[in-house]
């Protein structure tokens, strides 16, 4: 099956009752036995659902995986994942890294004995050097948030395979209409559903996708032991969302095309960070491991002041400022005091995440109106 046929069917069963084409949203916590242990495979909610089972069977399908995972947020699904590790285990991690995936590393499994590394990954051979005899997990997000730097993966992964060492990454910007991590050699591959792959703006969930069998055991076992699972309204809406993947996929990247190529040519503008560019310094590797370069792109205006990114924000009309990204609709952002005000200033600023950028998740709307828009909000 093509992917464009999985977003719409991959992993799914018209529903066994009564032939429902969309799965039922099961909205129970239990199941009727007949006797102690006698049921039909579903027993409690926490453990299966019907209609989560139907979402994550989607996940499975369209990252080309053999099991999927839902949880009630991204980092709910983060968090799964780090409590494969144990104490003086080691992570490595990239350092312009999602502010929220940051603080759960250092606020909250640093202090249970698990050490980070947090560094420069574009040059994948830098990873080798940090590994030891206590690394167990290596975190990739690519592109990164907000300075759409690219990761190798595949040459991540080689790496990875040849220290035995377990490979995640975080394909929330991409999408698995981009990128297909598991494909490229990652172990494990994750999520914020929040975004492109529910798409409007109505659902927080989170994702994991893997290929091998154990390690979907052991994420099962964490998922229903530690129990931090999404309910069956959103599994359904987060489906829906899905089976729309390609076309707003495909939509969002001819418009961050436009909108990229236009902030580039606009005299007020300093610096656009998005890889489609060729002067892009990954471009080689986000052309060989994407199939675009998507609707994510970070900007900073001339004078490079503070002042001047708020002003332009707050002048945009069809860009709504807000958290978040990846809906149908255009939505603008300061990461500085927004998605990585957890961060600390110094680390910030070594990133490149200075006060004067800004970001864009551009949405899916007639790109004469984003244009305008913009224009508008840089006179
Ligand atoms: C939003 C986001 C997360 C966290 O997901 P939530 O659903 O908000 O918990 C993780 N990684 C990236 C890249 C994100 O954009």
């Amino acid at each position: 099956m093509k992917f464009n046929t999985k977003t719409i069917h991959g992993g799914q069963e018209h529903d066994p009752a009564y032939g429902a084409v969309m799965p039922p949203i099961y909205q129970t916590t239990t199941y009727a036995q007949t006797t102690p242990g006698g049921h039909k495979g579903y027993e409690y909610s926490r453990s299966h659902n019907p209609t989560r089972n139907a979402l994550e069977n989607a996940f499975a399908s369209i990252e080309n995986g053999t099991y999927g995972l839902a949880f009630g947020s991204g980092l709910a699904a983060i968090d799964a994942v780090m409590k494969l590790l144990k104490p003086h285990d080691e992570v490595i991690s990239t350092n312009d890294l999602y502010g929220g995936s940051f603080r759960l590393f250092t606020k909250i499994f640093q202090d249970f004995g698990i050490k980070f590394h947090f560094i420069g990954m574009q040059d994948a051979s830098n990873v080798e050097k940090y590994i030891n005899k206590n690394t167990k997990l290596i975190w990739v997000e690519t592109p990164t948030n907000p300075m759409m730097n690219i990761i190798d993966i595949k040459a991540t992964s080689d790496i990875a395979k040849k220290h035995n060492v377990i490979l995640a990454v975080d394909n929330t910007f991409a999408t698995p209409y981009l990128q297909q991590p598991l494909d490229l050699g990652a172990d494990i591959v994750m999520h914020s559903a929040t975004k492109y792959l529910g798409g409007h703006s109505d659902v927080v969930m989170g994702a994991l996708a893997v290929k091998d069998t154990d390690l979907a055991d052991r994420l099962y076992f964490i998922q229903n032991a530690s129990g931090a699972i999404c309910g069956p309204q959103d599994s359904f809406l987060v489906l829906r969302g899905i089976k729309t993947l390609h076309v707003r996929m495909q939509r969002h990247c001819e418009n961050g095309k436009a909108v990229a190529k236009y902030l580039q040519k606009h005299p007020k503008i300093e610096k656009v960070y998005w890889p489609g560019f060729e002067s892009h310094p990954n471009h080689d590797i986000a052309k060989s491991q994407m199939n675009g370069f998507g609707g994510m792109i970070s900007f900073t205006a001339k004078g490079n002041n503070y002042e001047r990114a708020i002003k332009i924000i707050e002048n945009l009309r069809v860009f709504t400022l807000a958290e978040s990204l990846g809906g149908v609709e255009s939505l603008s952002g300061h990461p500085a005091s927004m998605t990585h005000a957890s961060i600390p200033k110094v680390e910030r600023e070594k990133i490149g995440v200075v006060d004067s950028l800004v970001r864009l998740s551009v949405g899916i709307e007639d790109i004469d109106d984003l244009i305008a828009d913009l224009e508008q909000a840089l006179k």
